[in-house]
This record gives C-alpha cells, structure tokens and sequence, in this order.
C-alpha cells in the first residue's frame, strides 16, 4: 500500500535537531483532542549547508522521537526544495521528496510538448465552470499555449526529478510534492487546474502541491497581503484541486502545501475554515521557527542562556547583510526598527524574550528584531558545542516553548 499522509499533515523544521520530541509532542496533544496529523520534519539543502548538517542526522532525530514518544502513526522525513543537482543527498534519509522546480518557470518547452499539451485540453476550451467557484473562465487556444508555454518545462523538469528516484526508491515508499513557491508571481487557480492536467500527463504521483500564493509569506513573521483576496484565491485553488482530481485520476487526496505557513496568523481562520467547506485537507510547512522558540527559552533560562542569546544578536546585527542573503526574498528587516546590540546588553531574560516572541498582544514584539534572529542561526552553528550544552542544559524550558508554539499559535487555530 503507498504510504500517505493524513488529511492534515505539518512540517517542522529543526535546524539543530534537539526538538523533534518537543515538536511530536504537540501532534500527540492534537491527536489525544481529536485531530489527527502526520508530522513531517523538513530541512532543505540550504539549511543542511549552513549548519554543516547531513539529512541522515534529521532522520535519525526523528525516528528516535517517535519510538521515545511511542508515535504509532506516520511520519515523514522530508527533501525540501530538492533538484536535480541537490536530490541524491537525500535519497537515502527520506521519504517525503519536494521537488522545487520554480526555476524553470517561464522557460519553454520544446514547441511540439507545447502542442501535444493543448492538444489534449482542448476539450476544456469554452467558457469553463469549475464547481465551487462562481462565474466562468474564458479558456482559450491562446490560453492554453501560454500556461503551456510559462509551465511545461517545469513539469517536465519535475518529471525527470521523479524518474531519479523512483529509480532508487520504491514509489510507493515516498511522498511527492511540487513546489513552485519561490517564484515572483502567484499561479492563478486556472493555471494550477491546468499544472496538474500537465503533471498528471507526466504520471507524477503527487500528494502536495505548493504553489505561489497571493501576498507575502515572510519568514517567522505574519502574512502580508488583502486577507480576502487571499481567501478567494485559496477557495478557488481548492475548488480547482477537487476537480483536477476527477478529471486527470490525480491521488484522491491530493491537497495544498503550504511554504513559510509558520506565524500567519491572520489568515489561520480563514484557512481553517475553507478547509471545512470544502472538506480539504492541508500540509503546512513551517519556516524553521523552532529555532526561535529555543533562543526564547535561552533568554528565559537565566543569566547563562540570555548572555548567550545576546550574544548571538550582537553578532546578527553586525552581520546582517550577509545572513539575509540566503533569504532576501523572504525576509524583510527594517534596520532602522532594530535595538542597538548596546541596548539589548541591558535587557533582562523577559523583555528580549518578549521582543523575540511572535505574541501581537506584546507591545515589545519587534517583527525585525525576529526575522534578523531568524536569519542569524549560522551564528548559533558557528558556536558549536557551546550552543548545543546550552540547549541541553536548558532543555525543560525550550521544549515548552516549542511545544506551545506549535500546538497553540498553529495547530489550534489552523485545525480545531
Ligand atoms: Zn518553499
């Protein structure tokens, strides 16, 4: 039997690979409540780069959870944003593979792919409905060539992705997912229904799509965008899944993934209650907030673990430019909005913990200050052994914190 994810599934990131207990321990509080979740721990190339980690120590951390926390259900070890070039580091530790292929957007396809691809939905040429969404589309020859044109090749490139390894792995061992997140422009519902006829050409067996959502989904901080608009257009995706399912014999349960879906809070109730409508199910990805939840316990330990966490402020803060590299397009800090590491040196555990925690009601949460922390965890990397004892020596309280995070600011409002 192909292994699957539940209907609700969540992505944690753990960069240093303390936390996988903390994190399973809030799908266990879910699951007790009545909700089931599969939990996914997922770390990119970039992040396995930066900290000097290998996958197999991701999996390893997460098989040991389970069997301490005796997690009977499934889980999964996820290859975030993998190609080509990156897959093969992965191959052995994990079976959850998302195959970014945002890249290759708007490149084109050989023209004749083009044609055999409007060729086969032509049938959808006319005014097309799709159930669940009011109005019409106008779908067109033109139209069809020019989603064909911006997004065959992507598919393709995701195809070939696949056929490497299914070479390896048995399809039915693995979870795929399509990421076309990372990209500068939104997909429009008609473009994702028409993605999946491609991808369904392709036999990608794909649990989870992720596509560009309207708005901006910055890391560790709240969503950024028209709330309303954003429900329409998550409405609409979902409305044209269901039917993209039926008519190209998609997995029966395939849903939306959801990238840097950590800490956007504004739109949990509206996500929440879509996917009640429509009876869907979802797969959150978080932005490795994990990591900040343990410098929130650091600061609130006591003088060792705040003197720590300072210290790797100070060092963010002088080193700004080059952390927010890797992210630019999702991290947006505003200098000018960032205590002077002088000032900070002064602060005591609650304040600097406070100014960190992403709680709106906090008059001291500064969203700058956290995304510049967020970014800055090559800092922790670089000190080594020395931020590991800490965590060690710290574990009670930092596990709470991780824990409540993601079963309160996130589960809950997302799921119950
Ligand atoms: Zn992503």
């Amino acid at each position: 039997m192909k292994k699957r994810l539940s209907k609700y599934s969540f992505g944690v990131g753990d960069r240093f690979g303390h936390q996988a207990k903390a994190q399973l321990k809030a799908i266990k509080m879910a699951k007790a409540q009545g909700i089931h979740i599969t939990p996914v721990w997922n770390k990119s190339y970039r992040e396995h780069e930066i900290i000097n980690s290998h996958p197999l120590e991701t999996r390893n951390q997460a098989d040991l959870a389970v069997q301490e926390l005796d997690w009977k259900n499934g889980y999964f070890v996820d290859a975030d944003h993998v190609g080509l070039k990156t897959v093969d580091y992965f191959l052995e530790s994990s079976d959850f593979f998302t195959l970014d292929v945002a890249d290759f957007i708007g490149k084109r396809a050989a023209q004749s792919d083009i044609a055999d691809f409007v060729e086969a939905n032509k049938k959808y040429i006319s005014k097309f409905s799709v159930p669940g969404i009011d109005g019409f589309f106008d779908i067109t020859s033109q139209k069809l060539e020019e989603i064909a044109g911006k997004y065959l090749l992507a598919v393709q490139e995701a195809g070939c992705i696949y056929k490497h390894i299914v070479k390896d792995k048995p399809d039915s061992d693995i979870v795929i997912e399509i990421s076309m997140d990372e990209t500068n422009e939104p997909q429009t519902p008609v473009e994702i229904f028409f993605i999946l006829s491609a991808l369904a050409m392709e036999n990608i067996p794909l649990q989870t799509i992720a596509p560009k959502f309207t708005g901006e989904f910055h890391k560790g901080v709240d969503y950024i965008g028209d709330v309303a608009k954003f429900q329409m257009e998550f409405e609409s995706n979902l409305a044209v899944i269901r039917l993209a399912v039926e008519e190209f014999d998609l997995q029966h349960d395939l849903k939306l993934s959801i990238h840097s879906g950590s800490d956007k809070f504004s739109i949990y109730p509206v996500i929440n209650k879509s996917l009640k409508i429509f009876d869907a199910g979802l797969h959150l990805k978080t932005a490795g907030t994990t990591w900040l939840e343990e410098v929130i316990g650091l600061a609130e330990s006591g003088e060792d673990g705040l003197q720590l966490a300072k210290e790797i402020y100070t060092q963010a803060f002088e080193r700004m430019e080059e952390l927010s590299k890797p992210y630019l397009t999702v991290v947006q800090i505003v200098s000018e909005k960032l205590p002077s590491p002088e000032s900070v040196e002064k602060w005591d555990g609650l304040t600097f913990a406070s100014t960190l925690r992403h709680d709106l009601s906090s008059p001291l949460y500064n969203p700058s200050f956290r995304q510049l922390m967020h970014v800055g965890y090559k800092i922790a990397a670089e000190m080594g052994e020395r931020y590991l004892v800490a965590l060690r020596d710290n574990e009670k309280v930092i596990a709470k914190n991780v824990t409540e995070n993601i079963f309160k600011r996130h589960i809950k409002p997302l799921f119950f």
